[in-house]
């Protein structure tokens, strides 16, 4: 088995003696992929950091949180795998019927070559609270030349603006938060739909200092964008975010199946890579076996917790950003 919980006990070790007192009881992943069986064209498996699977449903998701937190009540913010070769009808239909909007929110898998109409009705008549656009869903020659405004083109975020529903936005483009067009195409989304609510993953891809360094400066007061911390382990990035943005703006997500393989992400000469146990296409793998690994979603706590006793935030600091910031958001829309 390849995911990296508490079933094994050197997991079990690290979360008794550094996970354990810091985590509250609470906690709301505001970033999980489920591929329900049928969403990955037949024969062929989805690549999770170096360990294929053929789904990843509600069921495995339910248990793993149990084997990764023991104790501890968790929900999760859920949409499907965004790849142009998967059933994203399949996957949409799935998280609308199965996600109960109490434990698991159901956001949609948007493409933006889709119908409008369809996409329509389904955020008016389904249990959406959020869409997940993506870059690839452009279908660009390069990906790199995707801006945010084709991500998410204007009939779609008119009714996403008038639902008051949330975005997970993955932000295109090789220098990600650093770049100019993507820093004003965010500042532009929210200005222009303040009903919509603006979530960067991974920090605006920040994964390593240099990238988030005097990037927030524009960004950090818009009342509407918020920032969610999914894969980023590097606990500089974090202190740097944790000093200048609103804590009540930051939100805990793991990209769950990811997160549960055993690797990390790390900065070198101000870039990033992932390092994996085993080969993966995003990472540099240790090919002789010098290394003992735990999650993605382990290292990504320890940074935090690293963080926040760097700079003595308190408890409620930590309770919102695990739980209660993104409860809030996903809520709202009922008292709208
Ligand atoms: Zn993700």
């Amino acid at each position: 088995m390849w995911k990296e919980t508490t079933k094994r006990e050197r997991n079990m070790k690290i979360f008794r003696e550094e996970l354990d007192e810091f985590l509250p009881t609470s906690i709301l992943d505001f970033h999980v992929h489920i591929l329900n069986s049928g969403v990955v064209p037949a024969g062929e498996r989805f690549d999770c950091a170096g360990h294929p699977i053929e789904k990843y449903d509600l069921e495995d998701l339910t248990c793993d949180l149990a084997d990764l937190y023991p104790g501890r009540a968790v929900s999760a913010v859920c949409f499907g795998f965004p790849d142009v070769r998967y059933d994203l009808q399949k996957s949409n239909n799935y998280l609308a019927e199965k996600c109960d909007g109490i434990r698991f929110f159901p956001f949609r898998l948007f493409d933006p070559h889709e119908s409008s109409d369809a996409f329509q009705k389904d955020l008016e008549t389904r249990r959406f609270v959020g869409i997940k656009p993506y870059p690839d869903y452009v279908r660009r020659s390069n990906i790199n030349d995707v801006e945010i405004r084709e991500m998410l083109p204007d009939w779609a975020m008119e009714t996403v603006n008038a639902l008051g529903l949330i975005v997970m936005l993955h932000i295109p483009r090789k220098a990600r938060l650093a770049d100019p067009l993507n820093q004003s195409q965010i500042i532009e989304l929210c200005a222009k739909y303040p009903r919509a609510k603006i979530v960067l993953a991974h920090i605006g891809r920040a994964y390593f200092l240099k990238n988030i360094t005097g990037n927030l400066e524009n960004l950090k007061d818009i009342p509407n964008l918020f920032f969610d911390l999914t894969m980023v382990s590097n606990w500089e990035v974090l202190e740097y975010l944790f000093q200048r943005v609103d804590g009540s703006k930051i939100f805990y997500g793991t990209d769950i199946p990811l997160g549960l393989a055993p690797g990390k992400s790390v900065e070198i000469n101000d870039q990033y890579t992932y390092v994996t146990p085993v080969a993966w296409h995003l990472s540099i793998s240790d090919d002789h076996g010098k290394l003992v690994f735990t999650s993605f979603i382990y290292e990504e706590i320890r940074a935090i917790k690293k963080a926040v006793q760097r700079l003595g935030l308190g408890r409620s600091f930590v309770e919102g950003m695990f739980y209660s910031n993104g409860m809030r958001l996903l809520t709202a829309r009922n008292s709208i």
